[in-house]
């Protein structure tokens, strides 16, 4: 599979991903819509905690979605692939696992 379909797939799927947490989250805010915002009720901070949850999951897809925009860009460029940081070949093995990777797997670990 080329990168920039590897890349398409895994926007697809971000996509998908995007769209079931925001409607888990919109069920979230109807279940406490008409629920009185009262700290010391055990259901409402439980929903107050999965809604916390939800909404940090609907910011990781969103990060990774311009992640895999920014590399779609290199890949246009001839950027894609080569290290940010040293210029040297992140390599095949790394691109696969990571599509969106920015840095060599020695820039990413100093
Ligand atoms: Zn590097």
């Amino acid at each position: 599979m080329s990168a920039e379909q590897q890349l398409d797939d895994d926007r697809e799927a971000t996509l998908r991903r995007l769209a079931a947490l925001t409607r888990d989250l919109e069920a979230l805010m109807e279940a406490t819509a008409d629920v009185p915002d009262d700290e010391h009720d055990p259901e409402g901070a439980t929903i107050a905690f999965e809604r916390a949850q939800v909404v940090s999951l609907i910011s990781a897809a969103r990060r990774h979605l311009r992640e895999i925009d920014a590399a779609v860009a290199r890949l246009r460029t001839g950027a894609h692939g080569i290290c940010e940081r040293c210029g040297s070949d992140i390599g095949h093995e790394r691109l696969l696992a990571r599509p969106s990777a920015r840095a060599c797997v020695h820039c990413t670990e100093a």
